[in-house]
């Protein structure tokens, strides 16, 4: 990590031609583990920060202007503090600015400065680039300027900016994790109360795996804002035969069992997917708790069954991954993980199960897709903060 940093030391002084010492700031990535499309229905979710991030390399300027380079994309933006607006042109530089803007619009009164960013986690895969980079541009950006933002109320202003400046309606679950994670635990949060449990996540012989289909993410935002939309129909129709239901989080799945006959068929669908994965992320923080792994594995599985067949969101590339994964040795569960339609898988697998796995359904997968996969073999991290050397 050391020399790492050093690097990247060396190469803000080189681009920003600013010999400043330098601070260094990360974000990770995070993974799904369980409850996937429940946090925009006020249920509950499960995700880990990964061991994969983005860091930011700072320091000061003596005027009012952000210069930012990302070396993943080799090029640098700049924009004033007294003008922050989205401008199509500045790319990616829209993440770093709409957190600008949004922590500006708080009466929080920023800093210039020069900010140098460099991560390995993949781009538009679902591991949360861009919560990564939102939640760091706003811990970078507040410690420079010296002031304290909480990490909750730091994830709160990154899904803003990524709701109301880069325009994409997402929950609050990437930004939480990703601004709270603790090493070694998964995250159970009531994306509703905004209530956080942090459950250890930490086995000698197992590893999460990761699984990227390489699939670009077509149909997603358009996908989504329908599926959300479907939820909403479920809210008015539960609403209307039981009352005080603000979110499918309100239906019990005896309450739907009575009722599912009421609804149109995708309706019901949609709503069950949701009300019975709820019920599977609770269950799955108790299985957690007591070390019962192959329980919280099925879980897995009926997850990526319900996403698949009830929620729609799946597709063969993932399929596939998450069928050859669940059918080798050493494996506990698996299922996708993010918003669907691409993206990556998510697999509990024996440590001494890992190469074999990987080998075998990299085989498989080109087989049958003619896509080279990914694997990324993780374990839980903190969320964002200062690296100090
Ligand atoms: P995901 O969040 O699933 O990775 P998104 O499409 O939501 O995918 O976000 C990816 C975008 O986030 C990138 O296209 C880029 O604009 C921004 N981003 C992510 N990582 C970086 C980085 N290291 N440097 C600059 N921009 C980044
Ligand atoms: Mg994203």
């Amino acid at each position: 990590m050391e020399q790492k940093l050093k690097e990247l030391g060396m190469k803000y002084k080189e681009i920003f031609s600013d010999k400043s010492s330098v601070r260094y700031f990360q974000a990770p990535g995070r993974v799904n583990l369980i409850g996937e499309h429940t946090d925009y229905n006020g249920g509950f979710v499960m995700p880990m920060a990964i061991n994969r991030n983005i860091i930011s390399a700072t320091a000061l300027r003596s005027d009012n202007e952000i210069h930012i380079h990302s070396l993943n994309f080799n090029n640098t933006v700049k924009f004033t503090l007294d003008k922050l607006e989205y401008d199509k042109k500045d790319g990616w530089g829209n993440y770093v600015k709409g957190m600008a803007k949004v922590i500006s619009d708080k009466g929080i009164k920023l800093s210039g400065m020069n900010i140098l960013f460099e991560g390995n986690i993949p781009l538009g895969s679902g591991l949360s680039s861009s919560a990564a980079i939102e939640v760091l541009s706003g811990e970078t950006f507040s410690k420079m300027s010296g002031k304290d933002i909480p990490s909750d109320e730091l994830a709160l202003l990154a899904q803003k900016a990524e709701n109301e400046f880069i325009g994409v309606n997402c929950g609050i679950m990437d930004q939480y994790i990703i601004s709270t994670g603790k090493k070694n635990t998964a995250l159970f949060l009531d994306c509703r109360a905004f209530k956080a449990e942090h459950v250890p996540f930490v086995f000698d012989d197992i590893y999460v795996v990761i699984g990227n289909t390489k699939k670009e993410r077509a149909l997603v935002d358009s996908e989504y804002n329908s599926r959300r939309k479907e939820c909403e129909q479920g809210v008015k129709e539960f609403n209307n035969i039981i009352g005080g239901v603000t979110h499918l989080r309100d239906v019990s799945s005896k309450q739907f069992e009575e009722h599912k006959d009421k609804l149109a068929e995708i309706t019901g669908k949609r709503c069950q997917h949701v009300i019975y994965e709820n019920e599977r992320v609770l269950e799955a923080v108790t299985r957690l708790k007591n070390g019962e792994l192959e329980a919280f594995g099925k879980l897995m599985i009926e997850s990526h069954e319900s996403l698949r067949d009830l929620y729609e969101v799946s597709c063969a590339e993932l399929d596939v991954l998450v069928e050859e994964a669940i059918k080798m040795d050493g494996v506990f569960g698996s299922r996708m993980t993010g918003a669907g339609f691409g993206g990556c898988n998510v697999s509990l697998v024996k440590k001494d199960n890992v190469d074999n796995f990987i080998a075998q359904i990299t085989e498989v997968y080109k087989s049958k897709t003619s896509r080279e996969p990914e694997f990324y073999i993780c374990t839980a991290e903190n969320g964002v903060g200062e690296i100090v050397l």
